[in-house]
């Protein structure tokens, strides 16, 4: 196939885009089924049919988009057609050639694209078949190029069939013009079923020169009753222009039995009707169909049917049963096996499991993988709960077994959540909806167990939901605050810096400390938006206070897991540090060590980047999980904070005051820094100096205060702030 990429073929390829006479959105389910074929395989949100024309492009089919058209100079797909292969924008926003583009900086906001060309026969690129996404994306593939190519083809197929109909209906010289140049078999027919019309590709794919055929019975290469069906295909007259086709077999010369498509009609010549076919063989397209579809549908694993697969079947069931049970199996303890084994040691497992499911349920039912080491049963026609109570225990009990993995013996448990329709869920979003939240009780309540979807369990995720929105608005309306805590030289009494400390002041519940919302705000959505404002909001305050008092103040930020995942920390802090003008070493980053187990991999790149800015990174919460010494050589860090509840301890309890020592004296071999949190009283301040702390925080020196709080008690002495009233007594919570 000649390929022409420099725009010279542009008036043949206008050409050859009108002889398909589309000018617009095309009814037509094929078309419909690839699309969404090609959204649930990429699982992006748009997918388009693009077609180019002089002036602009327009959207023959496609999902996910409002608009129909826009115009050809901000089309990216006007720009994948003049590209060899399958054109990819893992973001656009970093690409020179799209960054400034309308449909990037405003609706439909892409970032993701990639395009194959619609190319035909001949090597002209109609259009594209391309995926948007409104997030960016990296890793799209060369297994993924060529199944998008794939896509595309069949698509060009569909399209080739439009054509050829179309050219059908125009005049007889146009036709054979037209036919002789096609590669679909083109065959013409009289009334009583003798060939008048035989083209090029009709002979290749059947074996008989025209010369041999004309004028003998289309039976040669037909036997079932071809005829016959072009004949009832005409008598369904307008149908037929709008692309429907049947699939039947016909004979070669040499007796070989081949697949095609064909697509018939009807018109009357001098009176009398003649049957035309076109006739496609699709022996290659059925396999790559089938491949296709199974990418989309099959966990290429496990073998399962996957998530889009289950939803399918499940909504036939609905549709069908009286009843339906829907069971949501979880592993417990993948994840540690996944750790220690490695990736191809978890997959060993899953596949085992998978195997172990499918002997747990009947004939007929479905096991599927929904992702991760996440399963699901679907179990049509049982609505007994007794029944599905033994299945889920069965499912338990299998999975439970031990299982050797590469030599190793492995043991792992399941939880599994039951939803049954009608009661629980009368949709297929519904019931799956069940299932989960009631596996999240089974998990909640110890794992290795059942639990059957009830009611009350929607309602709290009802309101969690509610708090999250909650969360939201309070965001929105700037109810959060920070509060800073003084940290304090133990050698002289000296502020040497603070602590920022989220605080919401809500409109009717008054000033709300972290322990009230945390929680629901590390597992929503806001976490790293809300963390980006702290860092910023506290980056400002402390250049404030530099500003005033001439004097350098450092600030701990807490940061949340969720600022790691999205990629972009050590760019949201520079920007912080940049934007207020604070130097990068008044900054300390503070992390607890169940961040760091949760996000190893996502954590070291953006602290060690951090770091070498001068940025500091505190160890919270020292001491109180199992923090190994490897993390301290791992992690870029600067500082160890020691937890409170060591400090409160210490003066009765000899083991807590031998931690203390320990952390201490890690400190010093790592030269990293310590500070000593939740310090209350005198004792305890002096018992930490005579160990060799130098720095502490707690109620002694201060609770965290309001800026303006925190501003009245500050005082300056030579080039050294230090705090009034410093006592000894734990005060109730200040608000
Ligand atoms: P943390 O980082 O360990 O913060 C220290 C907590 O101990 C603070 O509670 C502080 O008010 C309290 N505290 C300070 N001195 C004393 C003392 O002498 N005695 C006692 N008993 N407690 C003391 P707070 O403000 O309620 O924060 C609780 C936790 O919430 C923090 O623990 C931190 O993990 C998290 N958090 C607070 N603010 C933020 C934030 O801005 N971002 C993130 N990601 N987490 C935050
Ligand atoms: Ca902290
Ligand atoms: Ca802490």
């Amino acid at each position: 196939m000649q390929e022409r990429t420099d725009g010279s073929d542009e008036e043949e390829r206008l050409t050859a885009l009108a002889q398909y006479g589309i000018t617009d959105v095309l009814e037509e389910p094929a078309f419909d089924r690839l699309v969404q074929l090609a959204a649930s395989i990429f699982n992006v949100p748009v997918v388009l049919v693009s077609l180019v024309e002089a002036e602009r492009q327009f959207f023959a089919a496609g999902r996910g988009l409002d608009v129909c058209e826009t115009s050809r100079d901000i089309s990216f797909c006007a720009h994948a057609i003049r590209q060899p292969g399958v054109t990819v924008i893992p973001d656009a926003r970093d690409d020179v050639r799209f960054r400034a583009n309308p449909l990037v900086t405003g609706e439909p906001h892409i970032r993701f694209y990639a395009g194959a060309p619609l190319r035909t026969a001949a090597g002209l690129a109609l259009g594209t078949l391309c995926l948007i996404d409104r997030v960016p994306r990296s890793g799209f593939s060369e297994p993924d190029c060529r199944n998008l190519q794939d896509l595309a083809a069949l698509v060009l197929d569909r399209l080739e069939l439009r054509r050829l109909e179309l050219a059908r209906q125009a005049s007889q010289i146009r036709f054979e013009n037209i036919a002789a140049t096609s590669p679909d078999a083109i065959i013409c027919v009289d009334d009583a079923g003798r060939v008048t019309f035989w083209n090029a590709a009709a002979a290749q794919l059947l074996g008989y020169p025209a010369a041999r055929i004309l004028g003998r019975s289309i039976n040669v290469v037909a036997p079932e009753h071809f005829s016959d069906r072009l004949r009832y295909l005409a008598t369904q007259d307008d149908a037929l222009t709008s692309g429907r086709t049947i699939e039947i077999v016909v004979t070669h010369a040499s007796g070989r039995v081949i697949p095609v498509e064909l697509s018939g009609s009807m018109w009357r010549d001098h009176g009398r009707p003649s049957f035309g076919a076109i006739l496609r063989d699709i022996t290659g397209r059925r396999s790559n169909e089938e491949r296709l579809f199974r990418l989309a549908h099959i966990d290429s694993l496990t073998d399962l049917p996957n998530r889009t697969m289950l939803r399918t079947r499940l909504e036939q069931a609905l549709a069908q049963e009286q009843h339906v049970c829907v069971i949501m199996v979880d592993l417990d303890g993948f994840k540690d096996v996944n750790d220690s084994l490695g990736h191809s040691g978890g997959d060993a497992v899953l596949s085992v499991v998978a195997g172990r499911l499918q002997e747990c349920v009947r004939p007929g039912d479905t096991v599927a993988r929904m992702g991760g080491d996440e399963f699901a049963l679907l179990l049509p026609g049982l609505g007994d709960a007794a029944a599905a109570t033994e299945i889920a225990d069965s499912v338990i009990a299998s999975v439970s077994k031990l299982l050797t993995v590469e030599g190793q013996t492995i043991n792992i448990g399941a939880s599994a959540g039951i939803a049954l329709f009608p009661q629980h869920g009368v949709t297929a979003r519904e019931l799956l909806g069940s299932a989960d939240l009631a596996l999240y009780q089974a998990k909640a309540e110890g794992r290795n167990c059942h639990r059957f979807f009830t009611a009350p369990l929607r309602e709290a995720a009802a309101s969690k939901r509610a708090f999250q929105g909650e969360l939201t608005r309070a965001f929105r309306e700037s109810e959060f605050v920070l509060f800073y805590q003084p940290q304090v030289s133990l050698n002289d009494g000296s502020l040497l810096g603070t602590e920022a400390l989220l605080r919401w002041r809500h409109p009717e519940k008054g000033l709300l400390t972290p322990g009230a919302f945390l929680p629901a705000l590390e597992a929503g959505l806001l976490a790293p938006q809300l963390g980006d404002w702290i860092v910023r909001t506290a980056c400002r305050q402390t250049a404030i206070w530099r500003e005033r008092y001439g004097v350098p103040l450092q600030v701990g930020v807490n940061l949340f897991g969720a600022q790691f995942r999205t990629g972009d920390l050590a760019k949201k802090v520079r920007d912080a540090l940049d934007a207020s003008g604070l130097s990068p070493s008044c900054l300390e980053l503070e992390i607890t060590e169940n961040i760091l187990l949760r996000h190893d991999e996502q954590m070291i790149a953006p602290l060690r980047e951090l770091h070498s800015m001068g940025v500091g990174i505190a160890f919270d919460d020292y001491g109180t999980g199992y923090a190994s010494l490897s993390m301290l050589k791992r992690y870029p860090l600067t500082r160890l904070k020691i937890d409170q509840s060591f400090v409160r301890a210490m003066l009765d309890s000899p083991p807590d005051a031998a931690i203390i020592r320990a952390i201490l004296h890690l400190g010093h071999s790592f030269a990293l820094d310590v500070i000593a949190e939740g310090v209350e009283t005198w004792d305890q301040a002096e018992r930490l100096r005579k160990k060799g702390c130098e720095v502490a925080q707690g109620y002694l020196y201060s609770p965290a205060l309001a800026p303006h709080d925190l501003d009245r008690r500050i005082q300056r002495k030579g080039d050294q702030l230090f705090l009034d009233a410093v006592r000894d007594v734990r005060p109730a919570l200040v608000s």
